[in-house]
């Protein structure tokens, strides 16, 4: 089995097992491959490297499983960065700014209007409390939850 990376003429991408690769050619011919998007059969291999499977192919669909888990680890890594990251938003946060904990609106309001001297404050606030202060045009960044912050 093989499999290709295809394009229809609305550039829409899919992709196709064949048995070998002449099995492309001959089904494109008799115009046998469709687009699963727009039905179109003008169909053209995308510049992609075959993938040629290794598992024996009676059940195409199955050929799809190592995709996903090259995906998932794809993904896994990129939430590791992730906490990362807001790990150093949290640490640069907590090093640079005032925790004025659950008073971070009305604090944020003071600093806003310049009732009190600006300064950096981090701390908690409600939904409501953050969509009153956005509507107000007061500048605030939500913070990142950390995994073990979660009680
Ligand atoms: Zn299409």
């Amino acid at each position: 089995m093989i499999r290709y990376a295809l394009l229809c003429d609305q550039d829409h991408e899919f992709d196709s097992w064949f048995d070998h690769s002449s099995a492309f050619e001959r089904l494109q011919k008799a115009a046998l491959i469709e687009c699963p998007h727009c039905g179109s059969q003008n169909i053209r291999k995308a510049l992609m490297s075959p993938q040629v499977s290794s598992r024996r192919a009676n059940k195409p669909s199955q050929d799809h499983q190592p995709i996903a888990k090259s995906a998932d680890k794809n993904l896994q890594k990129l939430q590791r960065e992730a906490v990362e990251l807001a790990r150093k938003i949290r640490d640069h946060v907590q090093k640079h700014a005032d925790n004025v904990g659950e008073k971070f609106a009305s604090e944020a309001r003071k600093i806003h209007f310049k009732e009190v001297e600006p300064h950096n404050i981090y701390g908690k606030a409600t939904q409501d409390e953050v969509n009153e202060l956005v509507e107000d045009g007061i500048d605030i960044a939500p913070l990142p939850d950390l995994p073990e912050d979660k009680n």
